[in-house]
């Protein structure tokens, strides 16, 4: 009896396979063994004309088990290429009746198939290249031929799905059905059995898709030309074997253009890059698994409230309208509501602009948002989130008064970057329903939430906060109230060893250009300190100088007396005096103030590697993680990555700090890190004694 699919009777000559794998319908090994058979069966049963394919449930199929890609196959496994094969090797008619989301290898196996019909609601897509890898069941031949190398090309350097009216648009599918699809496909084989029952993607010629576009109009060049090949070596690997795959594909040989696919996703597999992007696949999906935590019914949050409607209070109420969830903001300043319902209104008819809201929706979403300066108006709120100045009195003051004023059920929440949440929740009557919710600037864009558990913190209100964060379509990371949390206190490390390298002669711009062009962080240490504001590190320099290492010379103070307080006052590393002020400039100023200082502290300039700017900052990053790791800070290697990917522009395809560890090899870290004069966190020194892998610490060690 096949336990991942489903025999159905057969309708006049036509067989239909239901995939039935949930929660995906993944076309793992066990489903293609399962495929393979009743292909066979269908293949030697006479009375059968045709097989259509469908899914079970919502989805047709998601694709291949991501799991298989590191599953040595055996002599009997069987993949997704042998089901493909088969239907290839078949003079039967095949369809697809794709009841839901097709991806990966749920579009190549349609591809492999005759006709093509689906629901209005379905969707296409190979998004392979988001994890390193192309589509390896022939997608990037049969794809071209069918809609032409161009658009596929697009399609898939993109990775994004297409909904079916376009994909009947570019002529992807056959027939949008407007009834049952299963009906629809079979109905659309029979007919075609008396006249075309064959009609192969893969007999069809090589087609380079727009007329007229000239000899020099290859795949590549058009792929260039759109910006969407980085280089190779810089996370590009994937986009380049594509644009490599598609090429083949306007060659005449189907086979030669699937061996060369086939190559080059196996080494794909295999390759760093990709590596990198599965364990971040994995590590979100670990997100918001808190070992320990007693279960608790998670609270619907159906209005929120939020206090302050500054930079973050005003970023927070657009998240919770996009996500329907009406959200009032109390701001006592006049100018700052103005600002404010500017930014709110200015978002969402950006949205409308860019095609991806109607004015109707942009005009509800806008609705869901109001300013009222009495703390009254949130009495009956589920969930209110301060995001006053970071003040502890300030703060204290305001949960005071909505400890009096909120109903019971009322959860409160702290946005603070770097306050205690446990002195903030003393403040109420209700520490368990008190929770840090930790967004990120901008927050209506940023993916990264820190949800910080308290000391007090109930397992409803850390269950409730885990499944907003999935409302709010946020990366979600657990931290405990910790100064920094996760992300700003590894970051705290990350920037006290650029200043020091700055220190010692690099200027700000050669750091910035290692880390973001040779490295692949989205901005340079330098430029994000001046986008996040000097001040704002000069003010944590003076409270918590303990947390950010020993202070060499006065260049912060220097810079914070001289107003260099980043992008907002209008030089700080860099200057920005160009057309949008937002460029950073080199500044010969600010080099003879790092020099001057420098010479005052007794320090003598010194040359320092390319490599050496990607290691002191990249393995102060792993270093102190590590101690996180061991105090139980953060909960998995993979949630601190999952930090630095959303948070802090980390490379990707270097998939994290810890990750990054793992892949250089942590023995090698640790060598360099004692090079360097170091302290190594201990569990650092334990796990690259042998050199083994943050990958495998499951948190054995956390309680040790
Ligand atoms: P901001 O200065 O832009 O906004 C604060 C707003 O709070 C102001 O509009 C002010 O009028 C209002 N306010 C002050 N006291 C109030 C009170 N008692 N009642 C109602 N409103 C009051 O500040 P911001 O950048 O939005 O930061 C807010 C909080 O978020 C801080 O705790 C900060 O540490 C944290 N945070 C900031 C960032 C960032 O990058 N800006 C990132 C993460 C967290």
């Amino acid at each position: 009896m096949p336990e991942n699919m489903i025999l159905g009777a057969d309708r006049d000559g036509i067989r239909v396979l239901t995939l039935n794998n949930p929660p995906i319908n993944a076309i793992s090994f066990a489903l293609s063994k399962e495929l393979v058979a009743a292909l066979a069966a269908a293949e030697a049963d006479e009375s059968v004309k045709g097989v259509v394919f469908t899914g079970a449930g919502t989805i047709f199929s998601g694709g291949a088990d991501i799991n298989d890609f590191t599953t040595e196959p055996t002599a009997e496994t069987k993949t997704i290429r042998d089901v493909i094969a088969a239907i290839e090797a078949s003079d039967k008619t095949f369809a697809v009746a794709v009841n839901g989301n097709a991806l990966g290898g749920g579009t190549e196996l349609s591809l492999a198939c005759d006709y093509r019909v689906c629901s209005p609601k379905a969707k296409f897509g190979l998004p392979e290249i988001l994890l390193g890898l192309i589509p390896g069941a022939g997608g990037t031949q049969r794809l071209p031929r069918l809609i032409g190398a161009q658009d596929a090309l697009q399609m898939m350097l993109k990775g994004s799905n297409i909904s079916a009216q376009d994909a009947k648009a570019k002529g992807l599918v056959d027939e949008i059905a407007t009834g049952d699809v299963v009906d629809a496909a079979v109905a659309l084989v029979k007919s075609k059995l008396a006249t075309q029952p064959k009609r192969r993607v893969s007999a069809m010629a090589p087609n380079l898709g727009i007329a007229g576009m000239g000899l020099f109009a290859t795949p590549f060049v058009v792929a260039q030309a759109h910006k969407m090949v980085p280089p190779e070596d810089n996370g590009g690997l994937a986009a380049h074997a594509l644009v490599d795959a598609v090429a083949a594909s306007l060659e005449n040989d189907l086979e030669h253009g699937l061996a060369r696919e086939f190559r080059l996703f196996d080494t794909l597999v295999r390759s760093k890059p990709s590596l990198a992007l599965r364990h971040l696949f994995f590590a979100e999906r670990e997100l918001g698994k808190i070992p320990g935590l007693p279960p608790a019914d998670a609270l619907d949050i159906t209005s929120a409230g939020v206090i302050g409607g500054g930079t973050m209070g005003t970023g927070i109420a657009i998240t919770f309208a996009n996500a329907g969830i009406p959200c009032t903001i109390i701001e006592p300043n006049d100018g700052a509501i103005e600002r404010s319902k500017t930014t709110v209104f200015g978002m969402f008819q950006h949205q409308v602009k860019k095609g991806r809201l109607t004015e109707a929706e942009a005009w509800q979403k806008g609705q869901l948002v109001s300013w009222e300066s009495d703390f009254a108006e949130l009495k009956d709120a589920d969930l209110v989130i301060e995001a006053v100045f970071e003040n502890m009195a300030v703060k204290k003051d305001v949960f005071t008064k909505l400890d009096a004023i909120c109903k019971p059920g009322t959860i409160f929440a702290s946005n603070t970057s770097t306050l205690d949440i446990d002195e903030m929740a003393a403040s109420t009557k209700r520490p368990g329903q008190f929770v840090g919710l930790h967004f990120f600037a901008p927050a209506n864009i940023m993916q990264l939430l820190e949800i910080v558990r308290g000391t007090d913190t109930s397992p409803q209100t850390m269950q409730t906060a885990v499944k907003l964060g999935k409302t709010l379509r946020k990366k979600a990371v657990v931290s405990t109230n910790a100064f920094g949390f996760i992300g700003n206190r590894m970051f705290f490390d990350y920037a006290r060893e650029a200043v020091y390298m700055l220190e010692d002669g690099v200027a700000p711009e050669r750091i910035d250009k290692v880390m973001k062009d040779q490295f692949g962080f989205a901005m340079g240490p330098f430029a994000t300190f001046d986008l996040s504001g000097v001040d704002v590190f000069w003010h944590i320099q003076q409270e918590r100088a303990e947390a950010l290492g020993e202070k060499r010379t006065n260049i912060i103070d220097r810079m914070y007396e001289l107003k260099r307080w980043g992008q907002k006052t209008g030089s700080g590393f860099f200057k920005y005096d160009g057309p949008n002020k937002r460029e950073p400039v080199p500044d010969p100023e600010f080099a003879k103030l790092v020099a001057e200082e420098a010479a005052k502290a007794g320090i003598v300039p010194r040359e320092v590697s390319d490599r050496e700017i990607v290691e002191r900052l990249a393995f102060a990053l792993v270093n102190v993680g590590a101690d996180l790791l061991e105090k139980g800070v953060a909960l998995r290697p993979g949630d601190e990555d999952i930090v630095y990917i959303y948070g802090y522009g980390f490379p990707p395809h270097h998939g994290g700090p810890m990750w990054y560890a793992d892949e250089v090899g942590t023995k090698y870290v640790l060598d360099r890190i004692t090079a360097f004069g170091w302290t190594p966190a201990p569990l650092l020194a334990r796990i690259a004694e042998h050199n083994g892998t943050f990958a495998d610490f499951k948190g054995e060690l956390i309680h040790a």
